[in-house]
């Protein structure tokens, strides 16, 4: 279900499913776990150049930290800022991951043509022209890693609790895909899949 007012854009994305919105420079985008433990898998692409995209790997350069805080930025592979996180009531999300597809569901647990991040993804993404990658590199908003001392890394159900968000501002215009993640084979997302809520508000004026 969705409704789109004048000024703000309100989506409930389902369990298991993806979405895409164009979003303007300065727009706050908020996404919420309606009902906590559900992860997203966020990407984005700047509007005029799809090759400019949303880039974990850079952005824990730049931020010299796997974690990102108020105030900080997440960046392009290009080094350009893209978004300002604004508010965050989790504080705990991820940049290691890759967006899970088929062939992980066949590799980890056995599950052949199983629903994936990626599939939601690019069929979202779709409409606005932008052609599936070979993979999709996102944020994973809510998705709780931790790693060790040994650099052993464990997913673990995601602290977010029903209600928690994150605001980040478009420092750009923006293509967004989001994807409430399918898997509940592992505590991901705390083996339960849930909705998601985008609400997109463009700059005030
Ligand atoms: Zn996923």
């Amino acid at each position: 279900m969705s409704t789109t007012e004048r000024h703000k854009e309100s989506v409930r994305i389902p369990a298991k499913t993806g979405h895409a919105v164009k979003v303007n420079k300065g727009s706050l985008i908020r996404v919420t776990d309606l009902e906590g433990q559900q992860v997203v898998d966020f990407v984005a692409y700047d509007a005029q150049n799809a090759n400019n995209r949303l880039d974990p790997g850079v952005t824990m350069d730049v931020l010299r930290s796997y974690r990102i805080k108020p105030g900080q930025s997440v960046y392009s592979n290009h080094y350009q800022p893209l978004l300002k996180m604004v508010r965050d009531t989790v504080g705990v999300h991820d940049f290691f991951n890759s967006a899970c597809r088929p062939e992980m569901y066949e590799v980890l647990y056995d599950k052949k043509d199983h629903a994936s991040c990626y599939h939601n993804l690019n069929q979202a993404l779709e409409p606005f022209g932008i052609l599936p990658p070979d993979q999709h590199y996102p944020f994973n908003l809510f998705m709780k890693s931790v790693v060790d001392d040994l650099g052993k890394i464990d997913v673990v159900a995601p602290d977010s609790r029903a209600g928690d968000y994150v605001e980040m501002e478009a420092l750009t215009d923006l293509v967004i895909g989001l994807s409430a993640c399918p898997c509940e084979e592992s505590s991901c997302n705390g083996y339960h899949c849930t909705a998601i809520q985008l609400d997109v508000e463009p700059m005030a004026n």
